[in-house]
């Protein structure tokens, strides 16, 4: 099989689907690689690297291949440059890309969403949602410890004695537990807090206290949140108002799947931190955590910094990329029977990942 691997084109984006250590791989299983000149650049992979790994450096890496594995959704020319029949497999926003879905099924395209990996065992290695949520964990807290006025740890010396920073995560999935670890590495005091309790004891494991709300647990399918009901949702408020106004850094990561961002951090609680505190809100690119935030934007609210930095993956695309080109290389090494990729609908990964095939975007996208 021809598997191309282009130049990302959307604004900001700087990963790459694949990276030369997995282009190695499935040179060894057989395919063949063509990667457009330049793809890797921005993460820090050169063309000599592909070169290297058995890779042929191309100018177009999408009309000739029969799988095109992408980060981002194709642009309209780009998906209109695609073989009829060929596949691809890219975080496609299935939810919200209609026109780009009857695209690819005008041209006959089978198209595999990213974020529509089951949440399954077997699927782990295939999770793109969850390796670049790590990313975005990771880099949340650097970011605001990058604009706090005050130091992360508790620091002795001869200068004085500094008192740690305080850090408070708001939802505990994958992002919010890398946000934990690693403000307890910088040597922040941390707290967090989530709706599903099952996940306190993989919060105090990390070191951080658990912020209690009595009888709050919204756990709904597939281990995922649910809304809140009003009564609870008031007892939330109320706790959290009194817990973060002593907070220096909030990260929030709350999401609820399919649903607008839960509201958490309210104009009243920014209002009671100290200036110079900061909230990130890695929820704003779907609605935002906390009020007032700006997608893609840092703003002053009651000399609290609100930022809603937008693509924090692409902010750091060398492991970003690494990591996600292991997802992609699992699942086509996964999906691939006798060196092609043959879709049958009841895989129980290929299939629910499966938006477009046949002629037709498939129900539920
Ligand atoms: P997510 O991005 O959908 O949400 C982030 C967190 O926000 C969740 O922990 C959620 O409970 C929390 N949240 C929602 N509303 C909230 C509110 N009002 N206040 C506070 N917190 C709120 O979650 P995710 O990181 O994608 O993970 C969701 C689930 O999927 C978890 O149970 C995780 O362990 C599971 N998971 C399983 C696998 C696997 O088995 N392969 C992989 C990844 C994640």
């Amino acid at each position: 099989m021809r598997i191309g691997v282009p130049r990302e084109t959307a604004p900001g984006e700087r990963r790459v689907a694949l990276v030369p250590d997995s282009v190695a791989r499935l040179r060894k299983a057989g395919h063949d690689l063509l990667v457009e000149r330049g793809a890797g650049a921005a993460a820090g992979f050169t063309d000599d690297a592909y070169a290297t790994a058995g890779a042929e450096l191309t100018t177009d890496a999408i009309a000739p291949a029969d799988l095109v594995a992408r980060v981002q959704p194709p642009a309209p020319e780009e998906a209109g440059r695609m073989r009829e029949g060929a596949s691809l497999v890219a975080f496609l926003n299935p939810a919200g890309s209609r026109p780009l879905l009857e695209a690819l099924a005008r041209r006959n395209v089978t198209a595999y969403a990213m974020e529509l990996v089951p949440r399954t065992t077997k699927a782990q290695s295939m999770d793109a949602l969850s390796s670049q949520a790590t990313v975005a964990g990771y880099k949340a807290v650097l970011l605001g410890a990058s604009l706090l006025p005050r130091f992360l740890p508790m620091l002795t010396t001869a200068a004085g004695t500094i008192a740690p920073a305080r850090a408070f995560v708001v939802g505990a999935g994958v992002a919010g537990l890398q946000a934990i670890a690693t403000a307890r590495r910088l040597g922040a005091i941390v707290s967090a807090f989530d709706v599903r309790p099952v996940v306190k004891e993989q919060v105090q494991s990390l070191g951080a206290a658990f912020v209690e709300v009595e009888a709050v647990a919204a756990e709904g399918q597939g281990g995922y949140a649910k809304e809140l009901a009003a009564d609870q949702q008031r007892r939330v408020e109320e706790a959290l108002a009194r817990h973060i106004r002593d907070m220096d850094l909030v990260v929030t990561t709350a999401q609820i799947p399919g649903r607008p961002a839960p509201r958490i951090v309210t104009d009243a609680m920014l209002a009671s931190m100290r200036p110079g505190s900061v909230v990130v809100d890695l929820a704003a690119e779907s609605g935002g955590n906390c009020e007032g935030t700006v997608p893609g934007e840092t703003v002053q609210r009651h000399g609290v910094s609100v930022m809603g930095p937008a693509n924090l993956p692409a902010s750091l695309p060398y492991h970003a990329s690494q990591m996600y080109s292991r997802n992609i290389q699992t699942f086509i090494e996964y999906a691939v029977k006798d060196g092609a990729l043959a879709f049958t609908a009841d895989d129980p990964i290929a299939g629910p990942m499966c938006v477009v095939h046949g002629g037709a975007v498939r129900a539920g996208s």
